[in-house]
């Protein structure tokens, strides 16, 4: 079977997300996808997020009634722990998958083009671009040279390389440098993200368009995102902020010291 990995924070899981899914399924006829919220993702450590459990909960409503998605507790606080990690790597979390596959089990990578330009910046980029092919969805302004000059400088195309991809039609594309497999998703053109649910919960607006019925009523009845500003909104910035407590996650503060082994 083809098997996906979709990694995200998921806070919380809008039509996107479920939009990215089904076409990458029906692209490579993948039997599965699993989506793993991150408890905390090394990106996004200066965001605050929105307690695990609940993230989780809204992916179990969202992806109910789809055979091939599935809620994943890969990366879950409990996990982690037992790990003694701090944060997640997608290193760590394809490899615990990769334990429970079979051999003939086929592994992809299922991301965004925002969250793959930072690949090279992850833990361990060159392994997990060897442990499984990658799947990046695509939004309109960016190409395939793009993704590629995103790649770890071991990967990276040269110039003449770079310029023959960006001529290259690049909705449905594929890469092949080194080990690293890398296809473009292009027919996905969604505006949904979950910043603007938030923004639009903050203010008690309506979100079935965004994310569905089940989760918007899970939102409302949970009222999770009405008090919390994001980061750089006016009204946090010029805030001061708690001493020895960089990152507020939402349910609870994380200490610096928790970041210690940050990618
Ligand atoms: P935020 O607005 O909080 O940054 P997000 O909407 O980007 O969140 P994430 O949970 O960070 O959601 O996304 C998980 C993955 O899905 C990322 O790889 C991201 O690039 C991708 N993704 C999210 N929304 C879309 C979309 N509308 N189209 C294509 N990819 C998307």
């Amino acid at each position: 079977m083809n098997v996906a990995i979709y990694g995200g924070t998921f806070d919380p899981v809008h039509l996107g997300h479920l939009a990215v899914a089904r076409a990458a399924a029906e692209r490579f006829k993948l039997g599965r996808i699993y989506f793993v919220p991150a408890e905390v993702p090394p990106h996004k450590l200066q965001q605050p997020l929105t307690p695990y459990y609940h993230r989780y909960a809204m992916l179990a409503l969202a992806l109910a009634g789809d055979q091939r998605f599935l809620p994943s507790l890969l990366e879950a606080p409990e996990i982690l722990q037992a790990e003694h990690r701090f944060a997640s790597y997608s290193i760590d979390t394809v490899r615990r998958l990769r334990a429970r596959l079979a051999k003939r089990d086929k592994l992809f990578f299922l991301i965004g083009i925002d969250a793959f330009k930072d690949i090279a910046k992850w833990r361990s980029p060159l392994e997990l671009l060897r442990e499984c092919e990658f799947i990046v969805a695509s939004r309109p302004q960016y190409s395939l040279a793009e993704v590629a000059l995103s790649l770890p400088e071991e990967l990276r195309p040269n110039a003449e390389m770079a310029r023959e991809l960006a001529r290259r039609r690049h909705d449905e594309n594929t890469l092949k440098l080194g080990d690293a497999v890398i296809h473009l998703l292009g027919q996905v053109h969604s505006p949904v993200s979950a910043t603007k649910v938030r923004a639009l919960a903050r203010g008690g607006r309506p979100l079935e368009t965004l994310v569905g019925p089940a989760v918007a009523d899970y939102i409302r009845k949970e009222r999770l995102y009405r008090a919390v500003a994001e980061p750089g909104s006016p009204e946090v910035k010029g805030r001061p902020q708690r001493a020895g407590l960089r990152i507020i996650s939402r349910g609870r503060a994380l200490h610096p010291a928790q970041h210690r082994d940050k990618a």
